[in-house]
């Protein structure tokens, strides 16, 4: 982070790796879905994810995650669209990867406000890398985890692009 430049904040090409090392070991079910993904991580982790949808108030986020001692809850507003919705799933379940394997902090309010800034930066980045690995290969069977990482760089394949995800 250089906030003394004009230009966005931008993460750094090794946070940009990192997140990428974190990406591919995600088990991307195929099918996708997000309840899917979230029972296969859960398999593997010792606290479970639990996505939910609220109503929340004009005032809130549009999706929020609560960790607690006993589960980690994924909270999306009812009325938000399917597409954007995936995007919060995504960068929320980003925090929750992010800082299990300790590349990212937790997200609290008394943290350091630019350490929280690369955070949302890297929830960010490992949502879009997540999403564009998944709509890669949407109708990639379950052999799906041998699929090469991609690359913010790279463009996806538009192979496989007429089934529905
Ligand atoms: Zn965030």
């Amino acid at each position: 982070m250089r906030a003394n430049r004009a230009e966005e904040p931008r993460l750094e090409p090794s946070m940009v790796a990192d997140v990428a090392r974190l990406v591919r070991e995600v088990p991307i079910p195929r099918p996708f879905s997000m309840n899917g993904l979230v029972d296969r991580l859960n398999r593997h982790r010792g606290k479970p994810i639990r996505l939910m949808r609220g109503d929340l108030s004009g005032t809130m986020p549009t999706g929020l995650l609560l960790r607690t001692e006993a589960a980690d809850y994924i909270v999306v507003i009812r009325d938000v669209q399917r597409g954007h919705a995936r995007h919060i799933h995504f960068h929320e379940l980003g925090h929750i990867l992010l800082e299990d394997a300790d590349l990212a902090g937790p997200c609290l309010p008394q943290a350091d406000p630019r350490a929280r800034a690369a955070d949302e930066l890297m929830a960010e980045e490992f949502a879009h890398q997540l999403a564009e690995r998944i709509d890669a290969h949407p109708c990639a069977g379950t052999g799906a985890e041998t699929i090469p990482p991609l690359r913010r760089w790279a463009r996806p394949s538009r192979r496989g692009r007429t089934c529905a995800a």
